[in-house]
């Protein structure tokens, strides 16, 4: 059996591990490969080496860093495949999925090969008599990132090509249940020409995020995955002096106007609802319909789609969607759809006793559709992370705007209609990081920045982007005297300039 190491110094490695876990194929249910879990020997092992190479790293100019970020392009898109596949045989989706994952993660690559424009500082002349004051952006460091198994090549990219072209060197611990995308990926970057030590992957757990978080030579750490590991590692990390960002969880609402284009949003909603399982965070879980004439149309439209949708193996592009991550996560979604039933809510479309021929051990759960479900309602309240769509039914767009704006979590929304009045106001005062105006998966683009509001992020800057250049630099400003002959000055007193 295959057995996934680490990459330290530019070597793969497994060093002196004690533990490993078997990694999953979710479709079959079987194990091929298992992932070894890192040491706290492993993880100092990778910080050093992160450390012995950032005084080269942050004097290598930009341009040459973005050089690399170039090649560094080509080869993923040359091993798309290998990537996908990878991604599909360890996370379940389905290759076109992957292949949107992977053009995603992409696209903030081409972003970091900016760096010579993106660094640029900012310079004014004759701030007071021959004195001119500059601002430039310094690199913090080694930095680390943490990063969950729904996207194993997409966030480590949001993270990892920026942080190394603003000259820091970095960690990755990815997810250690689809640990082999992010794995080969860093290995295309030292072939792309990375200096050994600049990258570093370690797999791992609990043991290996804790030594990231507390190890004095590492400056900041960028964490995305549920919301109560994301509140431990920004607690944690800042308390040890770290800069840090904490993106978590989510669950997020569409609301339906009556107004809405019904079969262009059904539409919306059946990738936005199931594509990937359900398992995004940008995931639209909840429909709010206003008015019951909405909810019914939608309802029964809903319905009706989701007959069609195919579920199975991430090798047939056919599928619209493919297993969850393991099978303990299948047991966490069919309970909340048992508790939701429990509670009152009617289960329109039932993926529960799903069979998928040829893969009956897969961690299979069909996409199902509850209705009438309550605020109260435990399903509600909680992030599923599964291929379930639940709607709520209200009388009036404020009253879906507050059933929004009080749920703990902020991340993504979206409203269907056709009133810019509607959809004006909604942007302007809902309480959520990124919203959509009939675009159900409101995700920014690679020279915006992501981030949610509430309970989805901790700490001030959202991830990559504009916002990813700030995370990985520090400011420092300069101010410089070259006095011409004439006009050399007293000693002076005074707080002026
Ligand atoms: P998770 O929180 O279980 O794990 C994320 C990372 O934290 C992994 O690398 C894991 O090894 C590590 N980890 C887990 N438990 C830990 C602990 N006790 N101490 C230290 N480290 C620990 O998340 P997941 O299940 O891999 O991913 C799904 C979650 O991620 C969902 O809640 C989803 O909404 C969220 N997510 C959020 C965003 C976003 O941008 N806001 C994006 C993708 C996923």
């Amino acid at each position: 059996m295959k057995t996934i190491g680490h990459l330290i110094n530019g070597e793969m490695t497994q060093l002196d591990d004690r533990r490993s876990q078997p990694v999953f194929n979710p479709a079959s249910g079987s194990t091929e490969k298992q992932v070894s879990l890192a040491s706290k020997q492993t993880v100092e092992a990778a910080i050093s080496a992160a450390e012995a190479a950032f005084p080269a790293w942050r004097n290598t100019p930009p341009v040459k860093r973005a050089r690399i970020m170039f090649k560094f392009k080509q080869l993923l898109e040359q091993n798309a495949d290998k990537i996908t596949t990878l991604i599909g045989e360890e996370h379940g989706k389905i290759c076109h999925d992957a292949a949107g994952e992977l053009q995603r993660g992409i696209e903030n690559v081409e972003y970091a090969c900016a760096a010579p424009e993106l660094l640029k500082g900012v310079h004014s002349k004759n701030v007071g008599p021959d004195i001119d004051s500059w601002s430039e952006f310094q690199p913090l460091g080694v930095v680390a990132g943490i990063t969950p198994f729904n996207f194993p090549a997409m966030v480590p990219m949001w993270m990892f090509p920026l942080a190394i072209v603003c000259g820091n060197c970095f960690i990755l611990k990815p997810s250690e249940r689809d640990p082999g995308a992010p794995l080969f990926i860093a290995e295309l970057l030292k072939q792309a020409g990375l200096p050994d030590g600049v990258m570093n992957v370690v797999n791992g757990d609990k043991e290996a995020v804790d030594i990231l978080l507390t190890d004095e030579r590492i400056k900041a750490v960028s964490f995305v995955g549920s919301t109560p590991i994301a509140e431990h590692i920004y607690a944690t990390a800042t308390a040890n002096g770290k800069r840090c960002q904490a993106l978590g969880g989510a669950k997020n609402h569409a609301i339906v106007m009556p107004d809405a284009d019904m079969d262009n949003t059904v539409n919306q909603l059946l990738g936005a609802a199931f594509g990937s399982c359900g398992e995004r965070c940008m995931a639209l879980s909840v429909a709010v319909a206003v008015g019951d004439k909405a909810g019914d149309a939608l309802v029964e439209k809903l319905k009706n789609a989701m007959q069609n949708l195919q579920v199975g193996c991430h090798q047939d592009s056919n599928n619209d969607f493919g297993p969850l991550i393991t099978a303990e996560h299948k047991q966490k979604v069919l309970g909340f759809i048992n508790s939701a039933e429990q509670q009152g809510a009617k289960v329109v479309v039932d993926g529960r006793n799903i069979n998928v021929a040829g893969y009956e051990q897969g961690y299979f759960v069909g996409a199902t559709l509850i209705d009438h479900v309550s605020a109260e309602m435990d399903s509600y309240k909680a992030e599923i992370f599964g291929p379930v769509l639940q709607v709520i039914r209200v009388k009036t767009m404020q009253q879906a705007m507050q059933l929004i704006d009080d749920h703990e979590y902020g991340n993504g929304t979206c409203i269907f209609t056709r009133d810019g009045e509607a959809a004006r106001y909604f942007s302007d005062n809902i309480q959520v990081g990124m919203v959509g105006i009939n675009v159900p998966l409101p995700v920014p683009v690679a020279y915006h920045s992501f981030g949610g509001w509430k309970r989805s992020l901790f700490g001030d800057l959202h991830a990559y982007g504009p916002d990813g250049v700030r995370f990985y630099t520090k400011r420092k400003t300069i101010t410089q005297r070259w006095p011409s002959s004439d006009l050399r000055e007293g000693a002076s007193f005074a707080f002026l300039s």
